[in-house]
């Protein structure tokens, strides 16, 4: 998807403004890339539809070249097609929170049940397993097998009982022991037919979840969003779990599923280990699919989102190593246009691989980053010396904002470090010092 993309944007190349001449063969290029995707036609059309619309009726953006602008506006809306925010998982105010885990045979189900658990656990919550694909041992035996491995108890009743007294036998055994979350696993069958459904209805009504989600395998393409709404329609679902990302599927499923169906994706299977269960992030899906991999394009693109004369004056500064707060502001708020700290530290080589907690507390950071620099003065913020320099200065900047002087004297070395690897960035190899705080 992202090479045909890169197509779209070369073709701007030059061009002053996006009209509806010149963006008509990019536009073609973009959706040719997400019907090669499998992409349904419909999510195609209406996709490509508002993306022209919105390109041309944006006139100038000084600074900001076309192709650079097109890129921000397919993001956006790949953003906005994929359900925006990250969709949660919801838990039971009282009782276990129990989830029904459904869906055709082989996408993953038995293996997403184990894969949750060791998810849910990781936040604290304990967690039990049910066995209900009666259909084969062999099935009972994996989650056994599974649910040891991520050392969580699995509820068993053998192949001749009911799905349904299986669920409500599981449930009561959850209760007892005063179980989280309850996850419950189902059998699959190759093809929708009335025996499953029927099955998942008579186990939804003796559980009553607080969750209901369909396990797609992504390779389906837009087969997957027809899935979910034949689900959505049959039993009622809250959401969808995307299964085999790893693998080399084209996007269609998460691009469609949401537009198609109504129900947002809410988590994504990455690979065969039990770790590799993560939210579903639209905005870093969309990144992903972008292409836009590296720290350098990174850079490159944060640039290109801020004023043209913003970015020179800020490598100006970089190069004399005058960053300052006020940069320091728009960079990182330029950084939150890009799409989500998730992505960029993401990008950030060295970092591997972030967790959720990771992000929410990077995530935090930037607020209190915020609050702290609000609360200097103009004179402060041009010149991050002053602060260095003036521990009462510190002190006030701490009160004003509500943290702690750590937190601020943090922040002043913090920009002193960020002038230091700007300027590595930048390929200027001679680095800033940086001062130590007086006290
Ligand atoms: P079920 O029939 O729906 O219960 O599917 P299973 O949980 O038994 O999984 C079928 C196969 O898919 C197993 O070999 C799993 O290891 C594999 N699998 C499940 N999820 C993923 C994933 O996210 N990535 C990859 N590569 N394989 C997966
Ligand atoms: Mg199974």
């Amino acid at each position: 998807l992202s090479s045909g993309l890169e197509a779209a944007w070369t073709k701007l190349k030059g061009e002053e403004v996006l009209t509806k001449e010149n963006i008509a063969e990019p536009m073609r290029d973009i959706r040719r890339a997400l019907l090669e995707a499998d992409v349904s036609l419909p999510v195609v059309r209406r996709f490509v539809q508002t993306v022209s619309d919105q390109a041309v009726g944006m006139g100038v953006i000084r600074g900001v070249k076309p192709d650079q602008q097109l890129v921000k506006i397919v993001h956006d809306e790949l953003v906005k097609l994929m359900g925006g925010e990250v969709s949660e998982l919801q838990f039971s105010k009282s009782g276990p929170t129990v989830i029904l885990l459904a869906g055709l045979q082989g996408v993953g189900k038995t293996t997403v049940c184990a894969k949750l658990a060791c998810y849910l656990k990781k936040q604290g919550k304990s967690c039990m397993l049910i066995a209900g694909d009666v259909y084969r041992p062999a099935a009972i035996d994996q989650l056994v097998i599974l649910g040891e491995q991520v050392s969580v108890p699995v509820y068993t009743a053998g192949t001749d009982v009911k799905p349904a007294d299986i669920a409500k036998q599981g449930l009561k055994e959850a209760k007892k022991n005063n179980i989280d979350v309850v996850i419950m696993d189902t059998a699959g069958r190759l093809q929708i037919d009335k025996g499953m459904m029927d099955e998942l209805k008579d186990v939804k009504k003796v559980l009553n979840p607080t969750e209901v989600l369909l396990v797609v395998d992504a390779m389906t393409g837009q087969e997957a969003a027809a899935l979910v709404t034949t689900f959505n329609v049959e039993i009622g679902i809250t959401g969808a779990i995307l299964t085999k990302l790893d693998g080399d599927s084209r996007g269609g499923a998460a691009l469609s599923v949401k537009e198609v169906s109504g129900k947002p994706i809410k988590l994504v299977g990455r690979g065969e280990r039990m770790e590799d269960l993560e939210p579903f992030y639209p905005n870093r899906m969309a990144g992903r699919i972008l292409g836009m991999g590296d720290v350098l394009s990174f850079v490159e693109k944060a640039q290109e989102v801020m004023r043209q004369e913003d970015a020179e004056d800020l490598q100006k500064k970089i190069m004399s190593a005058k960053f300052d707060f006020n940069d320091f502001l728009k960079q990182t708020r330029a950084v939150a246009k890009m799409g989500s700290m998730t992505r960029v530290l993401g990008m950030i080589p060295g970092m591997g691989k972030v967790s959720p907690a990771q992000i929410r507390e990077a995530e935090k950071s930037l607020i209190i980053m915020e609050a702290m620099i609000e609360a200097m003065t103009p004179e402060e913020r041009e010149k991050p010396e002053l602060l260095a320099e003036s521990p009462e200065r510190r002190k006030r900047i701490a009160k004003d904002s509500g943290k702690t002087e750590q937190q601020v004297s943090q922040l002043v070395a913090q920009i002193f470090q960020m002038r230091v690897k700007m300027k590595n960035l930048m390929g200027v190899m001679e680095g800033g010092s940086i001062p130590a705080l007086s006290d």
